[in-house]
């Protein structure tokens, strides 16, 4: 008897969710992935046969463990942290750590599923993993994330390492927290090592690693804009999000001519009609990253509206940059985007847009710069971090920013070869197939393992 494709497609999914019982984010992420390549898996046999897909679905491992630590006050503090060690059939595993009081295993197991195929993307050896704890560094003292950063790393130090596993930063997670992560590390393991990426350039940081993933995706915005014969350079854009992938994806759209109109954190958004400039940036960087502030205090500093509890999606631009966190962009946001008359999205934050909002993108044929490829200059600088760690050697501004472009470029031209149906350019497909084949490959030439 035949089956369909999309009854197989049920099928797997079917057993990965018993498999994965309460892991909503993780089954939507692998889901998202199967569908655009059991296609592919179907044209070519091998890799059914060598049962790839199920393979790829399983973390190589997973580590839970216990952070006790000691706040301002003196109490005992418990968080529950966690590592996803998920494929490294092309590298060293490679992913962030992120803080956040909603992380658990399921959230961090669609973070590290995601980020194998991302690290394939961008042609570098690494492999996928992702950690973090349900740890909230807001409202807590430099010395109570110092503290605990630093018990952290005193059990997550004996799983990484160099060539085994290099974090990074994500949500919750900036410079001010890995220079306590590394530095608990190189006390613990008495080395110095590329063992984290995003360092401060002062011990072992590359040049446009914190710019990185705002400035790739902008990079991967330009380009799919060029292949039509357009570019940023005159259009409005929305972004959502006031932190790293934010602030610098506002960066990029200045130096290329663009206008952003608003920004936004988990209390609600800002809109600007005359534009966020670089002196407004620069306000909104120090009022994050310095005095920890809230996003509302934009609009009375420089008069404009503030939207409590919203998101900026019913804002006409021609084009979104969702940058904050997963599932913030839905279906009636999607369609009023579009209604807008919207060009392109670039998601720099992962999986931003719930399935019915991508469907409504893909419908409406609109460019859709999905997560995995578009933001994928973070990890590719941070490859570019541990290859000049190895090397002994810090490349300039200059150069670091010409591979980032170089990298988008190619994620792009692999998105368009894998995704291009004659008519338009799939990029879902696109990214999840290119960034199968090279992982599928690998796995069954290591055989049954
Ligand atoms: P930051 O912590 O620097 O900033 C996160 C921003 O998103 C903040 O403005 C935060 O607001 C907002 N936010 C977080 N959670 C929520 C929520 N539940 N609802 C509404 N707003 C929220 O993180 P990054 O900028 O580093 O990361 C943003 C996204 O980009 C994430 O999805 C991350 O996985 C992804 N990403 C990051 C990379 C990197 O290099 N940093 C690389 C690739 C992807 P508030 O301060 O109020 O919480």
């Amino acid at each position: 008897m035949t089956t369909s494709p999309n009854a197989r497609l049920d099928a797997f999914m079917a057993r990965l969710v018993e498999r994965n019982p309460g892991e909503p984010e993780f089954h939507q992420a692998v889901h998202e992935v199967a569908h655009s390549v059991m296609p592919y898996i179907e044209a070519h046999p091998k890799y059914a046969k060598a049962n790839v897909l199920e393979r790829l679905t399983e973390p190589d491992r997973a580590i839970v463990f216990r952070v006790t630590w000691q706040d301002d006050d003196g109490n005992i503090r418990v968080n529950k942290a966690y590592r996803v060690q998920f494929n490294n059939a092309i590298g060293p595993y490679k992913g962030g750590l992120r803080f956040h009081p909603s992380v658990n295993l399921g959230v961090l197991k669609f973070l590290g599923f995601e980020q194998v195929f991302k690290n394939s993307l961008t042609g570098l050896p690494m492999g996928g993993a992702k950690g973090g704890s349900d740890f909230d560094p807001k409202g807590k003292s430099d010395d109570e994330v110092m503290r605990f950063c630093h018990a952290m790393m005193t059990e997550l130090w004996r799983h990484i390492g160099k060539d085994t596993d290099v974090p990074a930063g994500d949500i919750g997670v900036g410079a001010r927290e890995v220079g306590y992560l590394f530095g608990q590390y190189k006390r613990l393991q008495n080395q110095w090592g590329g063992v984290l990426t995003g360092k401060s350039i002062d011990y072992g940081g590359s040049l446009i690693r914190t710019e990185a993933t705002g400035y790739g995706t902008v990079y991967f915005v330009q380009e799919m804009l060029q292949r039509l014969g357009e570019s940023c350079e005159g259009k409005t854009a929305v972004v959502s999000g006031s932190g790293n992938v934010a602030t610098y994806t506002i960066e990029k759209l200045l130096h290329l001519g663009a206008k952003p109109l608003t920004a936004s954190d988990s209390g609600g958004f800002i809109y600007d009609p005359d534009g966020i400039d670089e002196e407004k940036l620069a306000w909104i960087e120090e009022l994050k990253t310095v005095r920890r502030g809230r996003i509302s205090e934009y609009a009375k500093e420089f008069g404009c509206e503030y939207f409590e509890g919203q998101r900026p999606w019913g804002i006409k631009a021609d084009l979104a940059f969702p940058s904050a966190t997963q599932n913030e962009l839905n279906e009636s946001d999607a369609k009023a985007l579009v209604k807008n008359g919207v060009q392109a999205i670039g998601e720099g934050a992962n999986m931003p847009t719930t399935p019915d909002g991508v469907k409504v993108f893909q419908d409406a044929k609109i460019l859709y710069g999905l997560g995995k490829a578009a933001n994928a200059g973070g990890v590719a600088v941070s490859g570019l971090e541990q290859s000049q760690n190895s090397l002994r050697l810090s490349w300039t501004r200059e150069e670091v920013d010409e591979r980032l472009k170089a990298i988008m470029a190619s994620i792009h031209a692999k998105c368009v070869e894998y995704g291009y149906d004659g008519d338009h350019v799939d990029y879902v497909k696109g990214a999840n197939t290119a960034g199968f084949v090279k992982i599928a490959d690998s796995v069954i030439a290591y055989g049954v393992m």
